[in-house]
């Protein structure tokens, strides 16, 4: 049993093998055989009705060239994003793969798809995620659908309609397709689920995989009369690559990792931009401090593995209770620190008292070391609030108050909110028990 619960592959094998893909969970591999079963009947499908002229080879010859030159151009770039990656990785590949399934039958497409994926596979991701050759046979399998959805598409259309119509179509078509089976394969492939957004992509991830898309689409309106000038998209496509791993790169240099907050360094330098914004306008807002209570006994009693996973459900928790013009961060171990812009005492009050009644009701399913389930609902957390500029005229003497006031909540008691400096603000709590 995988540690969701959830058969694995192995789990039905009577003899005992090793392999990557025996350890993914039984639903991903039965929805990875359909579709491969779909692919290699469409292909056969298109194999019998219709036929492969001269111009197809020539431009598969071109696409295939410019498959290598732009791998190998962009290797250590695509390494490195793909190192970095955490969802849905965009390759973009679909560059070159739009371009094949509007203009040539998709038998001869789906050599092009595999041939990308193969080339790519052994030049640039070897050695990393996703190296196993199942994965990347799952991914090829996706785009040759796409392919075949987006030939389909563009040549339903009436003839009437013009090649800008086609190129569209032959666009959404492929783009839809390829995030709805990607996007169904990771959340079935992944233990525990995913949530939307993981199997969907970032905006940014979706964004660039148009921007990929339409570049592919220039293509397909350039390559029957200048195959030539297809050469310029190297250079944009180029780009592309390297812009997306400075947006990574700077992601990672100002997230913390295991909650997705920001991480200590950048809130602060963020929250002293709010300062000086809220001195300028004679504004006020709000700082918390959020510990969670014993919390050294949840990972003594269950393990660090789902400690963390508490970790998580509370950062999610804490974002999802802030407005998209606050920070949230994560300021050490078990420490979440929020500046609510624009915010009052009274608010600041109002969202601490929110956030630790919501700890107070969090549910985690995990798991300890050993792969047992659990369940662990006992959370609590001590909230500290201090305003600015009543409880301090800088950053640092906010957030000292808010320090205090958490100080303050953990000796009276744990599992309330203490506003600085007047402790009489102090909620009632039920007793309170150690996490465990
Ligand atoms: P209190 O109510 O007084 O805050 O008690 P506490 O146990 O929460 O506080 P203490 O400072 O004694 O322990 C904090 C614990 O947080 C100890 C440390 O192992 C744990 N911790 C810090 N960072 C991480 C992390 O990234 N993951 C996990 N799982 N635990 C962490
Ligand atoms: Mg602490
Ligand atoms: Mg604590």
């Amino acid at each position: 049993m995988s540690t969701s619960g959830e058969p694995s592959v192995r789990d039905l094998l009577i003899f005992n093998r090793n392999w990557p893909v025996t350890k993914r969970p039984l639903p991903w591999l039965l929805y990875t055989l359909a579709t491969m079963i779909a692919m290699v009947a469409l292909v056969w499908h298109a194999t019998a009705t219709s036929t492969v002229q001269g111009s197809h080879f020539v431009i598969f010859g071109i696409l295939a060239a410019f498959v290598v030159v732009q791998t190998e151009v962009s290797r250590k770039i695509e390494r490195q994003r793909r190192i970095l990656s955490t969802g849905p990785h965009m390759n973009m590949t679909s560059v070159w793969t739009l371009p094949a399934a509007l203009l040539l039958p998709p038998q001869v497409t789906a050599v092009l798809v595999l041939l990308v994926y193969v080339y790519l596979g052994r030049r640039t991701w070897s050695g990393i995620r996703p190296g196993s050759p199942h994965l990347l046979l799952a991914n090829a399998t996706n785009v040759i659908l796409s392919c075949c959805g987006a030939f389909a598409v563009a040549h339903a259309l009436p003839a009437s309609f013009s090649e800008t119509a086609t190129i569209a179509a032959g666009v959404t078509t492929s783009f839809v397709l390829n995030g709805l089976l990607t996007g169904i394969g990771l959340r079935l492939g992944a233990s525990p689920k995913p949530d939307l957004k993981t199997c969907v992509g970032s905006l940014d991830d979706n964004i660039l995989e148009l921007a990929t898309l339409c570049l592919g689409g220039l293509l397909v309106a350039v390559m029957p009369h200048e195959p030539l000038l297809a050469l310029t998209v190297l250079f944009p496509v180029h780009m592309l690559h390297r812009a997306v791993l400075v947006k990574q790169l700077e992601e990672l240099a100002t997230t913390d990792q295991k909650t997705k907050l920001l991480n200590a360094v950048s809130w602060q330098e963020a929250a002293e931009r709010e300062v000086s914004r809220a001195a300028r306008e004679h504004s006020e807002f709000g700082a918390l401090m959020i510990d969670l209570d014993f919390f050294k006994k949840v990972n003594d009693t269950y393990g660090h593995l789902a400690g963390d996973d508490v970790l998580k459900s509370v950062a999610a928790l804490v974002k999802g209770q802030t407005r998209a013009h606050d920070l949230a961060g994560r300021f050490g171990g078990e420490e979440f620190v929020v500046l609510l812009a624009n915010s009052s005492k009274r608010e600041s009050v109002a969202t601490a008292e929110r956030i630790r009644e919501l700890v107070g009701q969090l549910v985690v399913h995990t798991h300890t070391n050993d792969g047992s389930p659990v369940v662990i609902d006992t959370l609590t957390a001590s909230i500290g609030v201090a305003s600015f500029p009543v409880d301090g005229k800088t950053l640092d003497e906010a957030l000292a108050a808010a320090d205090a006031a958490v100080y303050a909540a953990k000796r009276s008691g744990r599992n309330r909110v203490v506003a600085s400096p007047d402790l009489a603000t102090m909620t009632e709590a039920p007793p309170l028990q150690a996490a465990a």
